[in-house]
């Protein structure tokens, strides 16, 4: 149940790999034929990876090391090409970590951000992003969905006010890509950031789709590989990797998204038959894959290690944020309280659950609520 935390390679596409270790680890830079073979499968790859996003061409798809580079790579990039310009970037205050610290970090080189507010269940208002922008906006930056709590964003709306505007409209798909269509044409996208790992390939991967025409400034600089934006020998296995799960994804992402859904609206009936429960995120417009709670009077850590006692692993938010004691500032964002945010369960499904999987959680974690309400010095005059 914590599949946003670490998803498992799919095993066809670790058979894909294989080969990508040792029989064929030529370099694609290379001009004999071992490395053109190599070049040939790295653009395959990119071309897969493309498909899934609905990309015009491959070459708008350029290989990192993870979302993290993606996003550092988009944010930096785009805000340092286009300085001259304005120095306003737009975001809103429930994106990833990978997305808040570069955006910190710029507004340290004189760059001004601002964090559009979200409402109670997750979702972004387009009138208040398009009452933040100013005539020195260069830079939109907006998550799909956020991994914490599933909720899917308006990106065509928002996307609509950048293009009219001329804006840079960087959309961070980590969350989302796999597991709803996203297509960069459609959604009117400029820069994309993909995962590798959340679409069952290899940790290690992960992509940037850059629009034609939108230059951004390259932040690794070396022998020019990746179009010049990102140097350094490809990890042809991971990319690989990548490239099948992409093409996996695209073959079954409907069929999975319906299966996790049941699951999904399983887990979240029953557990909210549970007094003092309560869904993060919103009802309806949320990935197929993420069901968030939050319990009154106990500590979602509490519930954690009951549900580990037992054979469940899950998580309280995201695993980048859970370093800190603090709550993630995702959850605070959508206005709850330190005490409400600790009291958070994120059960995040993957392609291995299964029915069965959902029933024993549903059989088990209304024990362990009970008794750490029993326990707590939080309780209200009606829990016992
Ligand atoms: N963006 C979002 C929305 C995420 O949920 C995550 C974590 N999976 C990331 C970016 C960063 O991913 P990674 O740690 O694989 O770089």
């Amino acid at each position: 149940m914590d599949y946003g935390s670490s998803s498992p390679v799919d095993s066809r596409v670790l058979d894909a790999m294989k080969p990508y270790f040792d029989k064929e680890f030529a370099n694609p830079s290379s001009i004999h034929p071992a490395g053109r073979s190599a070049k040939k499968v790295l653009e395959s790859a990119r071309a897969s990876v493309a498909e899934l996003v609905g990309a015009p061409e491959p070459k708008n798809i350029i290989f990192t090391s993870c979302a993290t580079e993606s996003n550092n790579l988009a944010l930096r990039g785009a805000a340092l090409r286009y300085r001259k310009k304005g120095n306003h970037i737009i975001t809103t205050s429930i994106e990833h970590m990978s997305v808040m610290n570069p955006l910190k970090s710029l507004g340290k080189e004189g760059f001004e951000v601002t964090h559009v507010p979200v409402d109670s269940e997750g979702m972004l208002d387009v009138e208040q992003v398009k009452s933040a922008i100013t005539e020195k906006t260069i830079l939109i930056s907006v998550l799909y969905a956020n991994g914490e709590f599933g909720t899917i964003q308006p990106v065509r709306e928002i996307a609509e006010v950048s293009s009219d505007l001329d804006i840079i409209f960087h959309v961070d798909g980590t969350a989302a890509c796999g597991k709803i269509p996203v297509d960069v044409e459609k959604d009117n996208i400029d820069l994309l950031t993909i995962s590798s790992n959340d679409i069952y390939g290899p940790k290690g991967a992960g992509a940037l789709y850059i629009k034609h025409g939108v230059g951004i400034m390259p932040s690794i600089l070396g022998g020019g590989q990746e179009y010049g934006m990102r140097s350094g020998s490809e990890n042809i296995p991971g990319i690989i990797g990548m490239g099948k799960a992409a093409e996996l994804t695209r073959n079954e992402m409907k069929k999975e998204s319906e299966r996790l859904s049941g699951l999904r609206d399983k887990l979240i009936g029953d557990i909210l038959k549970m007094e003092y429960t309560h869904l993060t995120g919103h009802r309806t417009e949320r990935l197929a894959n993420i069901a968030s709670f939050r319990f009154d009077f106990i500590e979602g850590e509490s519930i954690i290690l009951g549900l580990n006692s037992r054979g469940i692993y899950a998580s309280t938010g995201s695993a980048c944020s859970s370093k800190t004691l603090e709550p993630s500032h995702a959850l605070i964002a959508l206005g709850l309280k330190h005490e409400e945010a600790h009291g958070s369960l994120l059960l995040t499904l993957g392609k291995f659950n299964t029915e069965e999987d959902a029933d024993y959680v549903i059989e088990t974690l209304p024990g362990i609520v009970e008794r750490l309400r029993s326990m707590s010095p939080l309780k209200p005059g009606k829990v016992r």
